[in-house]
């Protein structure tokens, strides 16, 4: 399986030229990648202006609880977001939840997301981890309710993007560790494995989020077995990201 990292950009960055420059150097590093897959998540404005090749697919980073059309302003609803270009789409980022998001709006946005024939990568992580594991019971929580009601083909378009709360985004201490991330990652499969069938959850990929950088990259792909990474602040930087893209690489 090719290693995949997503790029999220977050809010950033302000301007549509900005946006292309930064795409064009992202284009470049991913059009050396024959081990990875870049998924590119700008904000939703940006997707139109912006091109996909066979390494770098394009993203959205959220879509609209609201299906088909209608008074509906501010929305964006998943099949703008796809005619926009967007061949996938983060739902369930810890920086949604964290304004109200809940389980079932994340497993409501999931089918509408794979109704227009997005790829979902549904992000997950508890918010704070206590030394009894009493956090393991809400990420089964999380990953069943996220699931509920789809059945086995649609898990060929879901990516599990495990992203700790407490790692992610400049107020985090520190990233997760690689063997922490196996653990979960291995409870996430399990679970998966319970709702569905064991073959069809090894499918799926699992990847870490959370201060991923150049210097920890390798450890969660290698010891901890990550099928990807979701990148955050370092995807804003062409020199960080392509050190990281060389270890997914290597
Ligand atoms: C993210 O935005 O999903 C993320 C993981 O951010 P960062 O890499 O900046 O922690």
């Amino acid at each position: 399986m090719k290693k995949i990292v997503v790029a999220n950009w977050m809010m950033n960055p302000t301007t549509p030229r900005e946006a292309k420059a930064l795409a064009q150097k992202t284009k470049v590093l991913a059009s050396k990648l024959k081990q990875s897959h870049i998924i590119v998540c700008p904000p939703a404005v940006f997707i139109s202006l912006l091109k996909s090749t066979p390494r770098l697919s394009l993203g959205a980073q959220d879509v609209s609880l609201e299906a088909g059309e209608g008074a509906f302003t501010g929305e964006l609803s998943a099949a703008m977001l796809a005619y926009s270009g967007a061949e996938f789409t983060l739902i369930g980022h810890s920086e949604r939840r964290a304004k109200g998001e809940t389980n079932e709006m994340v497993n409501k946005k999931v089918k509408l997301a794979l109704a227009a024939r997005l790829k979902t990568i549904i992000c997950l992580g508890e918010d704070k981890r206590d030394e009894h594991g009493h956090y393991l019971e809400p990420l089964r929580q999380q990953v069943k309710k996220a699931l509920t009601g789809l059945i086995k083909p649609d898990l060929k378009r879901v990516i599990i993007a495990y992203e700790p709360v407490w790692a992610v985004g400049r107020a985090a201490k520190s990233a997760d560790t690689p063997a922490d991330f196996l653990h979960h990652a291995l409870f996430i499969s399990k679970t998966l494995s319970d709702l569905f069938d064991k073959k069809l959850a090894m499918q799926v990929p699992i990847i870490y989020g959370g201060s991923v950088d150049s210097k920890n990259a390798e450890g969660f792909l290698k010891a901890g077995q990550a099928d990807g990474l979701l990148v955050g602040r370092a995807s804003l930087n062409p020199d960080e990201l392509k050190k990281i893209l060389y270890v997914a690489e290597n």
